[in-house]
């Protein structure tokens, strides 16, 4: 049953207005109305119109036809929904319906054979690991359930030595055509088959271990090479440790994302490590080598003589390795210049010495029994 173009039927262009579409089917439909027109052929035509107008004058169901086009309507297999009786104006009943069957999951769309083969799904893992770990790298495991192919049937559902039967209701096809008699003539649809869901076959003795289904849950467990470098939320692909694919299509991939634990030592941006590292105020002015921890172990460092409070030292390779390539990014040490909080009476002299040799003069203030207290309490 082939549809003309909704457009040509009210005899309108694809610009027209509302009022122009309400005008032209008026007129018409006065034209062509069963009781008034008994010519032959009036009453398809009239049937038309109403089809038409329905579709025209209502402004969400003229752009679907606008976007998909008389191919999506006039397929024969599409038909009518329950339209029945219809009064001067009043159209077909529910085109709402009509149009889920054009448009929706009739046969304007293709139904996704279920026998073909799938991919299984990809599967998302966090991994949490120490801050260390993600420096030196590391080799672990990890455990996880997903769906795998069921050995005893290889997937097919079937207990072991029989096999799937055709379907009786589709003959194998998967589908059934419903026809239907309606004022409009003979209307075919097709419909997924209940019995098989689509399958065309039936498993008459489903597999004892995995109940037909073709899969089963099961507990994965790979071994993970945790790469040097790794950083917080960067993720990596593990091919083929997914879920199990469907009709023997290929496993998913698994992907693992990575968090790694805050470190009391260091603080780690990208491939820079940061730390901090107390000096004395004596160190500060006439300068000393130290030892700093660095994720690499303890490293020299020279303080220069007349280093100021905050100041920030890199020292170079011996940050986080390269995830990609060779070496490492740097540290940045920050030195945190440490005033004594008591000192005794020699060192008290000595400063006021100091003081006194660079021509200066000072008053030192005793401190108070309370603050004496604090100082020892902290
Ligand atoms: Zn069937
Ligand atoms: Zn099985």
């Amino acid at each position: 049953m082939a549809q003309e173009d909704y457009y040509n039927v009210l005899g309108v262009n694809r610009n027209a207005s509302d009022k122009e579409i309400n005008s032209a089917y008026r007129k018409l439909a006065k034209k062509y109305h069963p009781d008034i027109n008994h010519e032959p052929g009036a009453e398809e035509k009239y049937k038309k119109i109403n089809e038409a107008y329905e579709v025209l004058h209502d402004q969400q169901k003229r752009a679907q036809y606008d976007q998909f086009g008389s191919a999506g309507v006039n397929n024969g297999q599409s038909g009518f929904g329950g339209g029945q009786g219809y009064g001067d104006f009043g159209g077909f009943g529910d085109f709402g319906d009509i149009f889920n069957d054009f448009f929706g999951g009739g046969t304007g769309q293709r139904r996704a054979d279920p026998t073909a083969p799938t991919r299984g799904e990809d599967l998302d893992y966090t991994l949490t690991i120490d801050f260390m770990d993600a420096i030196t790298g590391k080799k672990t495991q990890v455990s996880y359930t997903r769906s795998e192919t069921c050995s005893t049937c290889n997937g097919s559902g079937a207990e072991k030595g029989t096999h799937p039967i055709t379907c009786d209701k589709c003959n194998g096809t998967g589908y059934m055509t419903i026809t239907q008699k309606s004022m409009l003539g003979v209307i075919r649809r097709q419909t997924t088959c209940d019995k098989c869901n689509g399958r065309g076959t039936i498993i008459q003795h489903p597999c004892q271990t995995c109940h037909g289904k073709g899969v089963i849950d099961s507990k994965n467990t790979i071994e993970v090479n945790i790469p040097a470098g790794i950083d917080n939320g960067q993720q990596l692909r593990y091919e083929g440790q997914g879920e199990a694919g469907k009709n023997g299509g290929a496993y998913g991939d698994l992907y693992i994302s990575y968090r790694i634990k805050p470190s009391k030592e260091f603080k780690r941006e990208g491939t820079t490590i940061y730390t901090t590292v107390p000096i004395s105020f004596a160190q500060a002015t006439l300068g000393d080598e130290i030892n700093v921890k660095t994720v690499h172990g303890d490293k020299k460092l020279k303080i220069p003589a007349g280093t100021q409070p905050n100041k920030k030292f890199t020292i170079r390779d011996e940050g986080v390795p390269y995830l990609r390539g060779n070496g490492n990014g740097d540290q940045v040490t920050t030195v945190e210049v440490q005033i004594p909080k008591s000192i005794n009476e020699k060192q008290k002299q000595a400063l006021v010495d100091f003081v006194k040799a660079g021509g200066g003069s000072i008053t030192p203030q005793e401190k108070g029994f309370f603050e004496r207290l604090k100082d020892k309490l902290q």
